[in-house]
């Protein structure tokens, strides 16, 4: 058998996922002269880019540029994209091991962790991931509804996903307008009734979750004013030492200034609630008010402070209550998956089966670590793991077949539409054409026919 990582016969590596932790795997494997790597990449959706395309909130497009980034990862020799095809069910890992020499699990963390209490259910208690999925157009969220002929919403967690959430509910239609909101949404948030949002956070203002910058544009909102109980900024000894992190700080000083700030008369408020945890979501079918509990923090260390339960509830009446408390993986078949933590065990990278290495099983990105950080987050991260694929390359066992033609020839002998790089370019190209006829920076394909429709014209 020949050596394996010369150019003539590559490291063949599959990576199942195509958002920031998979680029961030392909282009230091795709830069490795010894051995020298081919990288495969596959995903679910005739689309790439994961998170980026999909959950980037649309009046972020600094942030969705970094595409630009990948799109020259993408351009270099040695790698190739398959869109449209599920691993794990279109193709089995077990069947995916015959064509690669290691595979890296870049699935990220698709659904949201539970609150685990009585009405989360009901009508009009929806998850961020559907909202988020549904502004951004993602097809598995084309069809949702939300009903927002309501006035008053709560979003539940401070994250940054909470934030975006918010901010999506808070915008005019001038403010959405110019950015590449999927039209449905753009059309049903024109209609909105909305004029409260709360939002909810179990602990305190110095423990929020969001980033200063996210939290900066709630005060830049034309016709949303946030307001915060100057009661929840006077700060207890140990959240004042939590302030020598520098986005606490921030954040702190920036709910100071909106606790400060003279009423602007505006007609959409933006209510933040910290040391509330809910408990209850009542409703007859559709949500009607949510118990909130009041806590206090214990704890006797900065940075450690967690929120316990005081016995004493209010109730808030609203229409919509959308839980933004964090993502979740989703496991593969045939793929170790950790329950609890809803990610792949893994010891830096290297995917464990009851405490012991896989070979050639590899994780990045959230499906790795969990659902944390940001997009730069994943290239150390995905760097570690590439690290020890290199490592371990002496001892991989080589796949069987090693062409590089014979799994497009498998994807169409199992009759799977599989999309190219080039297919892809196409949607990109048709998209920013519409976006333009429009004044967008793009007008996206909400529904995998139409994306395939445009392939094959
Ligand atoms: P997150 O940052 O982990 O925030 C989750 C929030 O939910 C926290 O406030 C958390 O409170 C709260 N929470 C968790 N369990 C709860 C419960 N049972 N009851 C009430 N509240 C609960 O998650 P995320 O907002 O989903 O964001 C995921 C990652 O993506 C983050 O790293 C985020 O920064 C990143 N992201 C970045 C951007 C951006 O850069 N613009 C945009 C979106 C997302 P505790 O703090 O008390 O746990």
């Amino acid at each position: 058998m020949e050596q394996l990582g010369l150019s003539n016969n590559p490291v063949r590596i599959a990576i199942v996922g195509s958002g920031p932790s998979g680029f961030y795997a392909a282009d230091p494997l795709l830069k490795s002269e010894t051995p020298v790597c081919m990288v495969d990449m596959f995903d679910r959706l005739p689309t790439p880019f994961g998170l980026v395309r999909g959950g980037v909130a649309p009046d972020h497009p600094k942030i969705r540029n970094v595409t630009r980034v990948y799109e020259k990862i993408a351009a270099k020799d040695r790698f190739r994209f398959f869109g449209n095809v599920t691993i794990g069910s279109d193709v089995t890992v077990p069947e995916l091991q015959g064509f690669y020499d290691a595979i890296i699990f870049a699935n990220g963390a698709e659904t949201d962790r539970r609150l685990n209490i009585r009405g989360e259910d009901l009508l009009g208690s929806c998850t961020a991931t559907s909202f988020v999925g549904w502004y951004n157009g993602h097809p598995d969220y084309r069809d949702h509804t939300f009903d927002l002929s309501q006035e008053v919403a709560v979003v539940i967690g401070l994250g940054n996903v909470a934030m975006d959430v918010a901010r999506i509910l808070a915008k005019t239609v001038d403010e959405l307008r110019p950015t590449d909101i999927a039209q449905h949404a753009f059309e049903a948030l024109s209609e909105s009734r909305i004029r409260e949002i709360h939002i909810i956070g179990r602990r305190g203002a110095a423990q929020a979750a969001c980033t200063p910058q996210e939290l900066k544009e709630m005060g830049e909102l034309a016709a949303c004013q946030p307001i915060v109980n100057p009661k929840d900024i006077d700060l207890g000894r140990l959240c004042k030492e939590e302030l020598s992190d520098r986005n606490r700080k921030r954040n702190v000083e920036l709910l100071t200034e909106y606790a400060n700030a003279p009423d602007r008369n505006s007609p959409r408020k933006m209510r933040f609630h910290f040391l509330r945890s809910p408990v209850d979501i009542k409703g007859n079918g559709h949500v009607e008010s949510i118990v909130l509990e009041k806590n206090h923090l214990i704890g006797t260390e900065a940075f450690q402070q967690r929120a316990v339960r005081s016995g004493e509830k209010i109730e808030l009446s609203c229409g919509l209550v959308f839980r933004s408390i964090g993502y979740r993986g989703i496991p593969i078949l045939d793929v170790p998956f950790d329950d609890q933590k809803g990610t792949i065990p893994n010891d830096r990278g290297r995917i464990l089966i009851n405490g012991a290495i896989m070979p050639g099983f590899y994780a990045v990105g959230w499906s790795k670590r969990g659902p944390s950080g940001v997009i730069g987050t994943n290239k150390p991260d995905s760097l570690e793991t590439v690290e020890r694929l290199l490592e371990d390359v002496d001892g991989l066992m080589q796949c069987p077949v090693r062409e590089n033609r014979a799994i497009v020839q498998f994807l169409k002998k199992k009759r799977l539409r599989y999309v190219s790089l080039a297919d892809w370019h196409k949607i990109d190209e048709a998209e920013l054409a519409r976006g333009a006829a429009v004044g967008k920076p793009r007008e996206r394909f909400t529904r995998i026919e139409e994306m395939l429709r445009v392939i094959e014209r």
